[in-house]
């Protein structure tokens, strides 16, 4: 199945993780994909594995996503070099953890800088293409932290509660030119942000997910393609739980 031939998609945080499972299952099915994230190693070799599977289907650009200028001129370069964006997967994100009552103000700015003001530039680099674009989406990946909380997150947990009140704005606001924009919230998913955790808090976690296990990369790379295709235009401002039932 191509669902995305002739489509164009930008992917943040697209050298690593999740982020480049949603690039890869992208290529996959057709689509055009820019992937970005902070280091020009990290994009580039994501790329380069994107392309060896799809020849031709991945450009990476190495942007830091809290800088509002150069997500401007990431916009305006995209367009250059591939085209009308039709799909935008807001997916960079970086965690700064520690109790509120150690947390530094750089840890507060940097979380939110990434997670939260990082989907607001991008959003406004591409929103006028996007308005006139085919099947227009906006996919951003929140977390269940957004919805729960955790002790330990304050910031983290603040920035993907946010994100999600900005999908539902931007849901609204772009509604009337057919942009749809909804989030996708992962529970516990194996890449290089969970190994940082420690093996006890591993255990307690799985002990509070109803199917047992961590989830996969793929598991949230399935769900954000559903809602870049065509069979999801009726859905926007809606939060995706992909989380194993954690937060049922
Ligand atoms: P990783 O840490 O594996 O990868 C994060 C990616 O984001 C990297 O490619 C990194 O770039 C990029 N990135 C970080 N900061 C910036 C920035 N300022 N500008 C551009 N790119 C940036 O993360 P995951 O794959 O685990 O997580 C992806 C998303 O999913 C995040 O938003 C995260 O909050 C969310 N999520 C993850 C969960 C999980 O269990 N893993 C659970 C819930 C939500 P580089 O490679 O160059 O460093």
């Amino acid at each position: 199945m191509q669902r995305f031939a002739n489509k164009i998609a930008v992917v943040t945080g697209g050298g690593r993780g999740i982020g480049q499972e949603i690039a890869r299952a992208l290529a996959a099915e057709g689509a055009k994909v820019a992937v970005v994230s902070r280091s020009e190693a990290s994009c580039g070799k994501a790329a380069e594995e994107i392309n060896t599977a799809y020849p031709g289907s991945a450009t990476a650009y190495a942007v830091d996503v809290s800088d509002h200028a150069a997500v401007q001129e990431l916009a305006k370069k995209i367009g250059d070099e591939l085209g009308a964006v039709n799909i935008l997967i807001n997916n960079a994100g970086v965690t700064r953890d520690g109790l509120l009552m150690r947390m530094k103000e750089e840890d507060w700015d940097t979380v939110l800088d990434t997670n939260l003001k990082g989907a607001f530039n991008t959003v406004k680099a591409f929103m006028r293409v996007l308005m006139k674009a085919e099947d227009p989406r906006i996919i951003n990946i929140a977390s269940v932290i957004g919805l729960i909380g955790n002790a330990g997150q304050s910031n983290y947990s603040a920035s993907k509660a946010g994100l999600i009140g900005f999908t539902k704005a931007v849901a609204r606001e772009l509604a009337g030119r057919s942009v749809t924009c909804n989030a996708v919230a992962p529970g516990f998913i194996t890449t290089d942000m969970t190994d940082e955790l420690p093996q006890a808090v591993k255990d307690a976690v799985i002990g509070k997910i109803p199917l047992g296990s961590f989830g996969l990369t793929k598991d949230i790379a399935e769900t954000v393609a559903f809602l870049a295709s065509p069979a999801a235009r009726y859905i926007t401002g809606q939060v995706i739980a992909v989380d194993g039932g954690m937060t049922m």
